[in-house]
């Protein structure tokens, strides 16, 4: 288990071996040119050969993948079958002591979820901007005298953050964090993490035993959100296989709530993907295809629920689930899975949680990689953040791997063996 508190020293000492392997990899990458059309070629076929093996795999989005820059592959030395091995024995990351930091370790019980909806009566929709901090009220059936969403008006904010040690915000440049917003948003919005409130909403589960053949032992999986008249709803799930890394799962999800921000910036998704996805009831019916400008046409389920089920058909209990900050994505989907390996608690900050690393940064930082994730016009891509903290738990079963071996273990028919 490697969730520990690391010293500043030990952070700079990681950070320096991070770069010097990235350094190598890239020397050793340019020593063995492989041509990248190649690769990304392969995995497509791939990801088609497993679509044909299973109702659930047929989902897979290839046009998903063939977006995604060609991952230059992290090589461990060891068969899938010992990676995992790796995985279950050294990088699980136990979170039932976290629920303070927004993991959801069991399922809120039926009076804290009246207690919620006691306390939303009182509120009467009265909620607080995540943006400019103001006071707003949320109409989920539309305000009776004009059919608005939301009051308030336009939400004037800054996008940015105060930067302490520069002493400005990062968006404009003004000097002060109440000075008025640099930009402006069609409305307020808000985001909802208590689990309770959560619950209330629609309720969550445990990820039911599933008995068949298609089950993943582990898998990758990322969400991406949207602001509805219920806060924060998922829009989007994809889920990669691993340590492949190929798309097993990538739809668009019709929140339940009427959205109000698309939050594309972040998300990646925008109200033309919804307007051109269709709706597709069945996971084999759920077919993807590709538009004429070339941007992928997800496949649309009906409601988060029916998201949270397709996941729910790939993996099992036992499934290791990967990801990067999990809480966000297991609170979206209502899931309580204690099997998690999550890059934000295996690549811990020296400052200890709440504060994380990013996706990107530890991206950077342990694999030399630029990803794309947000501040730009496409956003984040859920494939790719997915596929991404995949590769960084391999990372570390390589950095594990390499440790063994110079302590004597070395592989037998594939098979992770201690020499005498
Ligand atoms: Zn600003
Ligand atoms: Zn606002």
């Amino acid at each position: 288990m490697e969730f520990k508190r690391m010293t500043i020293s030990q952070w700079v000492k990681e950070r320096k071996e991070a770069k010097e392997k990235a350094r190598l990899a890239r020397q050793s990458s340019s020593a063995a040119v492989v041509p990248t059309k190649a690769i990304a070629k392969a995995s497509i076929t791939d990801a088609k050969a497993s679509a044909s093996s299973g109702a659930a795999s047929q989902i897979t989005h290839f046009a998903a993948a063939a977006n995604l820059p060609p991952p230059k592959p992290i090589v461990t030395g060891l068969p899938p079958s010992q990676e995992l091995a790796l995985l279950q024995k050294h990088f699980l990351t136990p979170i039932n002591k976290l629920d303070n930091h927004g993991f959801v370790p069991s399922i809120p019980t039926d009076a804290d979820i009246q207690k919620a909806r006691d306390a939303q009566e009182v509120s009467k929709g009265w909620e607080q901007c995540e943006r400019c901090l103001k006071r707003f009220q949320v109409f989920p059936g539309r305000r009776e005298s004009d059919g608005a969403l939301t009051s308030g008006g336009i939400c004037v904010h800054h996008p940015g953050k105060f930067k302490r040690t520069e002493q400005k915000m990062d968006c404009c440049g003004e000097y002060s964090s109440s000075a008025k917003g640099c930009e402006t948003s069609p409305c307020h919005i808000f985001k909802v993490t208590d689990p309770k409130r959560l619950a209330s909403l629609w309720n969550f589960v445990e990820t039911p035993p599933n008995a068949s053949p298609n089950v993943h032992k582990a898998v990758s999986f990322d969400c991406e959100m949207a602001y509805t008249v219920y806060g924060l709803e998922v829009v989007r799930v994809t889920a990669t296989s691993w340590p492949k890394g190929e798309v097993i799962l990538d739809v668009l999800v019709r929140p339940l709530g009427s959205i109000i921000d698309f939050n594309s910036k972040f998300s990646g998704v925008f109200a033309s993907d919804f307007a051109a996805a269709s709706l597709h009831p069945t996971i084999s019916e759920a077919m993807p295809r590709q538009n004429t400008s070339g941007r992928p046409v997800l496949p649309l389920v009906a409601s988060p629920q029916d998201a949270r089920s397709l996941l729910h058909s790939l993996i099992s209990p036992e499934t290791v689930l990967l990801g990067h900050a999990l809480e966000n994505d297991l609170r979206a989907l209502r899931m309580v899975h204690n099997r998690v390996s999550d890059t934000a608690l295996l690549y811990p900050h020296p400052k200890g949680l709440p504060i994380r690393y990013s996706l990107r940064v530890l991206a950077k930082d342990h694999m030399d990689r630029i990803v794309q994730t947000g501040g730009n016009v496409t956003g984040h891509d859920s494939a790719e953040d997915a596929r991404v903290a995949g590769e960084l738990v391999l990372v570390k079963i390589k950095i594990k791997w390499a440790s063994m071996r110079r302590d004597g273990w070395e592989l037998v028919d594939g098979v992770m063996t201690k020499g005498a």
